[in-house]
């Protein structure tokens, strides 16, 4: 079949570019309450019209920023270039937030083209050598203009930015940079592709019944199914994905079975074949840490630490090491507890790797006798929901109002958001439940516009929670799992940091490092026994759940933090020592590398793999969290530390704190660095205590 282009349906469709403005809604004025995209009349054509209109207006606006006779001023090139691209700012969160939630195989074509349009468009930009020699003109002489803290850090941040870009070097190192992106980017994408070839190249399939000994029905039921599916009608098949091997490490008595799978688990891409990742992992290492050195920087993760909260790599190393000594003591504790049930239930031997899950379910079995069925209950999806709001009208005098408008798919509900003094503060929309096929999994929080400002106005947020809970099946409605409530917490506090914001610049984010603390902190909130008792009633007979329910599962589900924060302690370390290397050895081992820094150097005991190994660490190898995976445990530090607060004040919902969560942290982006938006909200610097306490871990 003939691969139609976007330019082909234009033309089949006689459309003209001016034609496009009073036809293609994404070009139009939008006359609709709260300025709310007209979603119901956006077709699929009509997406790349309308995002190269808008590259052509920032491409135009950027022009008339360099070419302006006039010398650079901090109005007419920083704020300039930042206020550049609204139209494609307009359009691009209406098109990746629907790709998101509801995608089709149709839009994923528009996807694939428009990525490496996209690329080259904010390469031109990024590389645009008159546009940067303006912004350095202004950021050279910034001690002489009166600039308000703000501005000031939008202009250094600005001129930062488009250094770490590359904007700085030669004319030859610029072309070294583009070959070394362009290789780390190519191996980074192979690392990938290699991981989930080998997730899904080992299976096991088992045909003796006795060997399911242990599984609950559910996945015994799942497994039969995945069997039949590849043509092995009354056997079973599992593999190594997590939903698959996690609970087959938990439940199966087979000890020989768990360990050929946890086995295989651990020397994914490490097995000599096609998929190995061992030469793509010492290339990719070798290739950031010249990346680094043509930026000026000792090493990768000096670099790419510069702008997060953290800053250098002495700052995260110090939160690691005072997090592992009391971590690896609770996990010793916990493998002795294990090891007891082990010789309790006359297993000869030593407590191994593939032991662990099965013995932890074991041990949580025998001394609290819960599971997750007894409390889903008490989380039926709307008092949840109800739950949330209460929270935040407590803290925060805000308010939530079903709202009748246009929304991005049909499943979605939208609510106003507004302040105690009745002022519109943005549109929360909820598409709570799974679709297979057409929303990618997990949750998240998004934006089909970010708060900004327009002629000093404040043009308010349109803020989006998408999830993929269990749906209400017949007239039963929808009942979350303790894990569930947590997650709609965090996405709410991710919204809240959304529909709170008051920035007047877009060019001022927030690291990375910080970005969880909105949504962590929020969690807190949802298992305090004055909130459980607003929410958490039973679906059928309105009873509120009983506090032992509760105290139970709490202690169950703090059993195994030793086991849990010392392997994801040990990929974050992983993750680190690589990119913190000066020089890579020309015959890296990376087996005996991660030897020498877990077990020998810090004491790792074999029971406890790290979280990921090297050659399937993707979030470190294959970009996005490299010189990163810390930021989980420091931003819960964040959180739990921040929480602290509220108890200190002997209040959860004291005012005068939430008031200054509010105002120093959830309205103010990245207006400032984050740390020091930490301080102004807490008086002093956060301490690791709180984490450990309620980790369990002390
Ligand atoms: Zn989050």
């Amino acid at each position: 079949m003939k691969k139609l282009t976007l330019l082909m349906l234009l033309a089949a469709l006689g459309l003209s570019a001016c034609q496009q403005k009073e036809t293609n809604p994404l070009l139009a004025e939008w006359n609709t309450p709260f300025g709310i995209p007209p979603f119901e009349q956006i077709k699929l054509e009509h997406y790349m019209p309308a995002i190269e209109e808008g590259m052509r207006q920032q491409k135009a606006e950027i022009d008339a920023i360099v070419n302006n006779p006039d010398a650079p001023t901090f109005a007419n090139t920083i704020e300039a270039y930042d206020a550049a691209g609204a139209l494609l700012s307009r359009i691009m969160p209406i098109f990746s937030g629907i790709s998101g939630a509801n995608t089709t195989p149709e839009m994923q074509v528009i996807e694939r083209e428009l990525s490496p349009k996209m690329t080259a468009h904010n390469d031109d930009i990024r590389l645009n050598e008159g546009l940067f020699q303006r912004i350095k003109t202004v950021y050279e002489q910034r001690e002489e203009l009166t600039l308000d803290a703000v501005q000031m850090r939008l202009l250094e941040e600005m001129y930062k930015g488009f250094e770490r870009s590359g904007a700085n070097l030669s004319p030859e190192q610029k072309e070294e940079l583009r070959r070394l992106n362009t290789e780390i980017s190519k191996l980074q994408t192979q690392f990938g592709q290699n991981m989930l070839a080998e997730t899904a190249a080992y299976t096991l399939l088992i045909d003796n019944e006795a060997d399911l000994a242990g599984l609950p029905e559910a996945l015994r039921a799942a497994a039969a199914a995945r069997a039949a599916k590849v043509g092995h009608e009354g056997k079973w098949l599992f593999g190594l994905d997590n939903p698959s091997i996690m609970p087959f490490l938990q439940y199966t008595d087979n000890r020989e079975l768990r360990r050929q799978m946890l086995d295989a688990y651990l020397n994914r891409c490490n097995n000599n074949n096609d998929n190995d990742s061992k030469e793509v992992v010492h290339q990719i290492v070798n290739l950031r840490l010249e990346k680094a050195k043509l930026m000026g920087f000792i090493n990768f993760a000096e670099m790419t630490l510069e702008n997060r909260m953290a800053k250098t790599p002495t700052n995260v190393y110090d939160l690691l090491d005072k997090l592992w000594t009391p971590t690896m003591k609770v996990a010793n504790r916990e493998a002795a507890e294990l090891q007891k049930m082990m010789n309790d239930t006359k297993v000869a031997g030593k407590l191994e790797a593939s032991d662990w899950r099965y013995y932890s379910e074991k041990v949580k079995g025998a001394k609290y006798a819960i599971n997750e069925e007894m409390l889903s209950p008490y989380f039926k999806h709307e008092n949840v929901r109800d739950g949330i709001f209460y929270v935040c009208n407590r803290l925060y005098g805000i308010t939530f109002t079903q709202v009748n408008v246009s929304v991005p798919t049909d499943e979605t509900v939208a609510y106003e958001c507004k302040d105690a003094d009745g002022t519109h503060l943005g549109i929360l929309y909820m598409d709570m439940f799974s679709r297979p096929g057409a929303k990618r999994g997990g949750a998240w929080c998004g934006r089909y516009r970010s708060q900004t400002y327009e002629n000093g106005k404040r043009v308010a947020p349109l803020v989006t929670i998408v999830c993929n809970f269990t749906r209400p099946v017949g007239d039963k409605p929808a009942l979350f799992s303790p894990d569930e409530v947590g997650t709609f917490f965090h996405e709410f506090g991710h919204a809240l940091h959304g529909l709170l914001s008051d920035t007047r610049y877009n060019g001022l984010s927030v690291p990375r490092d910080f970005v969880e603390l909105p949504s962590q902190i929020m969690e807190h909130w949802s298992f305090e026994p004055e909130v459980l008792n607003q929410y958490a009633k039973h679906y059928e007979t309105g009873e509120i759940i009983p506090q032992e329910l509760v105290d139970k599962f709490d202690k169950a589900e703090k059993f195994g933090e030793g086991f849990r924060t010392a392997e994801y302690l040990a990929a974050s370390y992983l993750d680190m020592d690589y990119h913190v290397l000066t020089a890579i050895p020309g015959n890296l081992n990376l087996a005996q590398f991660e030897i020498d820094v877990l077990n020998n150097k810090r004491g790792l005991t074999t029971q406890i793999p790290p979280r990921y190994r090297s050659t399937y660490f993707n979030h470190t190898m294959g970009g996005g969290y490299t010189a990163g995976y810390y930021s989980y445990i420091w931003a819960g530090v964040l959180d739990c530390d921040a929480y602290n607060a509220f108890v200190e004040a002997g209040d959860i919902f004291d005012k005068t704190v939430a008031t200054k969560f509010r105002k120093e942290i959830l309205e103010r982006g990245g207006d400032e660095d984050a740390m020091q938006m930490y301080l102004n909200f807490r008086g002093k610097a956060p301490m690791i205590e709180p984490l450990l306490d309620n980790r369990g871990l002390r």
